[in-house]
């Protein structure tokens, strides 16, 4: 039956997709699927693929996206046979995409017009995070439309939090990403000190866990750093399309952010060097550049 609780459309299974649509259906949701990678759907066993956004729209009344960028979002959402147009009214859309805020209230606004609701649910935690179901889920949105969401996202992520009106939870996941790529980029400086200095990685690594250095990215993206596994979790094209949302907001609102200029122009520096496709952990090639003590 169209409109069932435990319908669920899921549009974008990619590395986090993939993961957050096996949790839905671990917790019992039927799962309507589409991505413009057919084979992406076909990989996913126990869901239901479909063959346009507009067949998932008709199957589930929910429908949550989880698509690279701002424009990715747009398209599925107000282009040709998207959401918009397709889902009736009493429809949710919870797109859990990094994107603008700015253009999550008016994604808000339009899907608002058609009686569909939307809640702008940015997540933190990775791959990893995805796999597990323990992802942060940062919510923006009309109070009503995140209750109807909460079972939902609660089938995804572990912490959950409405933190305000539409637009909110990406300006929640922005803040989180100045922290994390400034926080990469110091894991990366250490590493090339203690390098030069000839003490043993991951012992430092360890060390530094106990202390007040400690961090998700030093705990979770350090033994790859050290490794020299450049392997995508969290691509560095992906962290250039977040901070250049940063730097949106940030230039609005006129905050100056010069630990992010300086993050970014490191990133900058991989993505020239051809490795806007590595994981985020591949920043430290920068400092391998910049030290001559190892090249990849
Ligand atoms: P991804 O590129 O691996 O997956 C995106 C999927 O969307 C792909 O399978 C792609 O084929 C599909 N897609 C793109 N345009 C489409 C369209 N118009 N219609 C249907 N499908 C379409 O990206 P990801 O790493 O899963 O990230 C998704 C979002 O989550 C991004 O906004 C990213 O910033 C955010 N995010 C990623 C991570 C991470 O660690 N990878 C962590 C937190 C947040």
């Amino acid at each position: 039956m169209v409109g069932s609780p435990d319908r669920v459309g899921f549009i974008g299974v990619g590395t986090m997709g993939a993961h957050m649509v096996r949790n839905l259906l671990r917790a019992g949701y039927d799962v309507y699927a589409f991505d413009e990678r057919p084979e992406a759907v076909e990989a996913l066993a126990g869901s239901r693929g479909m063959g346009s956004v507009s067949e998932v729209a008709r199957a589930a009344e929910i429908v949550v996206t989880m698509l690279p960028d701002t424009p990715d979002v747009e398209a599925v959402v107000l282009g040709p046979g998207g959401l918009a147009e397709a889902m009736g009214r009493g429809g949710l859309v919870l797109d859990m995409s990094t994107i603008s805020p700015v253009a999550a209230g008016r994604l808000q606004q339009a899907l608002a017009d058609r009686g569909v609701g939307f809640v702008d649910a940015p997540v933190s935690g990775g791959p990893a995070g995805a796999e597990a179901g323990t992802l942060t889920i940062m919510a923006g949105g009309e109070a009503a439309d995140f209750a109807r969401a909460e079972p939902v996202f609660a089938a995804m992520g572990s912490t959950i939090t409405h933190v305000g009106g539409p637009g909110a939870g990406q300006t929640v996941k922005l803040c989180n990403q100045v922290m994390v790529a400034i926080n990469l980029q110091s894991c990366c400086e250490a590493m090339a000190l203690a390098r030069a200095s000839g003490v043993d990685l991951d012992q430092v690594r360890r060390v530094l866990m106990g202390g007040s250095a400690a961090s998700w990215m030093l705990d979770r993206l350090g033994p790859q750093m050290i490794a020299g596994d450049a392997r995508a979790g969290f691509r560095i094209d992906l962290m250039l399309k977040d901070l250049r949302l940063v730097a949106e907001l940030a230039q609005s609102l006129a905050v100056p952010l010069p630990g992010m200029a300086l993050a970014t122009s490191q990133f900058l520096d991989a993505k020239a060097h051809g490795e806007g496709g590595l994981g985020n952990q591949a920043l430290f090639r920068v400092y391998d550049r910049m030290t001559n003590q190892r090249q990849e």
